[in-house]
């Protein structure tokens, strides 16, 4: 194989763009707009740039967060410190960073919306807006708005969720999450470089219900959203059962990002799977299976190897996680008030923040901890009704 076209320049494009640039493939990547201000937080893991230092050792600006508000009804907040920050960027900093590397390996990026992909005995036809070009293999990463149809996720209703949010001035160290009643889903305020992003996701709720929570919330919060920018997009969200059918691969092609449904299904974080699954894509592809459907198969057992399982088994809780119920309370009350009272479940919800404590196991370690953490949680309350709030300040 020598050709490769990688339709879409967001990060799960540009870094398979990258990879298999540096390897020496001839690698022409399409992106209808290049670097933007995509829709998104802009949020990354300690999971992501610990695997891609890249993406912390770099001068392109960011913020660094090293505290969290959680805050859920009839359960007031808590303050969550960060061992491991979250990195905050703008998508048209990060997207332009990630295609110059792409460049700099050796990629062609080109400016250009493609039409169509068609496939004949030599190969990929791809027809862009400026013309047609040929490759051997492609690589879809055309995000949640895949408008390809035969390749990629096939998103049922069921398996997106609505994200839309405002960019408002202002400036806060902090990032704040407000869980909501009754929703499968969280607000969420982002200090961004010379702005907030404050935005909503949610499942089984159209978007404008969505909008009017989150414009209700500005409002209690004091924070303006008439005239500032409004941003809305698709986030894939796939169901439990949606995994086992998810098209990633076929002949000749493999999914990547957005476009193959690869986002946590209760956080919505896709940045880090974005840019692992363009990396599981190119080392697919340089691996050179004996034949097209192997090559295929094998992306698809990377992937679930690596973290699809996890997502998967994530699917399973994000309900629960939301809008269950745990000892008369709702689940995020309850986080709250654990993270609040109880060391050890704070330990865990910083891990799972930073991407290090998976879905898969997450249970086992909550039963390992939930003596400790009633018997600490139990000793907070004892303490703060024997000692005065004044005593303790
Ligand atoms: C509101 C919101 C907030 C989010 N916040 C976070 C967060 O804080 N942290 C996090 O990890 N994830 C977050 N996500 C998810 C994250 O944005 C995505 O998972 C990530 O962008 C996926 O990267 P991608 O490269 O697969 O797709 P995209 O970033 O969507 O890139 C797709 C690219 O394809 C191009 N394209 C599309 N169609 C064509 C075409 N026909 N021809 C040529 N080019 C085309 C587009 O121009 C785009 O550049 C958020 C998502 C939303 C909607």
């Amino acid at each position: 194989m020598k050709r490769v076209a990688i339709l879409g320049g967001g990060p799960a494009g540009a870094f398979a763009a990258e990879q298999l640039a540096a390897a020496g493939l001839k690698v022409s990547l399409f992106d209808e707009k290049l670097a933007w201000e995509k829709p998104c937080g802009g949020g990354l893991t300690y999971k992501a740039y610990s695997q891609y230092p890249f993406l912390i050792e770099n001068d392109t600006p960011k913020r660094l967060v090293t505290e969290t508000v959680l805050a859920a009804p009839k359960a007031g907040d808590v303050s969550l410190k960060l061992g491991d920050p979250l990195l905050i960027y703008s998508r048209f900093d990060l997207n332009r960073m990630l295609l110059e590397r792409a460049a700099r390996a050796g990629a062609n990026v080109e400016k250009a919306r493609v039409t169509a992909m068609t496939r004949g005995a030599n190969g990929w036809q791809i027809r862009t807006n400026a013309g047609i070009a040929n490759a051997d293999f492609c690589i879809v990463a055309t995000g949640a708005r895949n408008p390809l149809r035969d390749v990629g996720t096939q998103l049922r209703a069921g398996d997106t969720m609505s994200a839309l949010g405002y960019y408002v001035p202002g400036d806060q160290a902090r990032i704040d999450i407000q869980f909501l009643d009754g929703l499968e889903g969280y607000i969420w305020i982002f200090p961004r470089c010379g702005h907030l992003s404050v935005g909503i996701c949610g499942k089984g709720e159209p978007a404008p219900m969505l909008r009017q929570r989150l414009e209700r919330f500005m409002d209690q919060r004091g924070i303006a959203w008439k005239g500032s920018a409004f941003y809305s997009h698709l986030l894939p969200a796939l169901e439990a059962g949606s995994w086992k059918k998810n098209r990633v691969s076929g002949e000749g092609w493999m999914a990547v990002g957005d476009a193959a449904g690869l986002v946590d299904p209760i956080t919505g974080e896709g940045l880090y799977y974005a840019i692992r699954s363009g990396d599981l894509a190119a080392q697919s592809v340089l691996a050179a299976a004996p034949t097209e459907s192997q090559m295929a198969e094998n992306y698809r057992r990377l992937l679930r190897r690596d973290f699809a399982s996890d997502l998967e088994f994530g699917s399973r809780l994000a309900q629960r996680v939301f809008v269950g119920r745990f000892l008369f309370g709702s689940v995020p009350a309850r986080m709250v008030q654990f993270t609040r009272r109880s060391p050890r479940f704070s330990n865990i919800m910083q891990d799972l923040f930073a991407g290090k404590q998976p879905y898969l196991g997450l249970k086992k370690r909550l039963l390992r901890n939930l003596n400790g953490s009633l018997y600490e949680i139990g000793m907070s309350l004892s303490f703060s009704r024997l000692v005065p709030r004044k005593a303790r300040a």
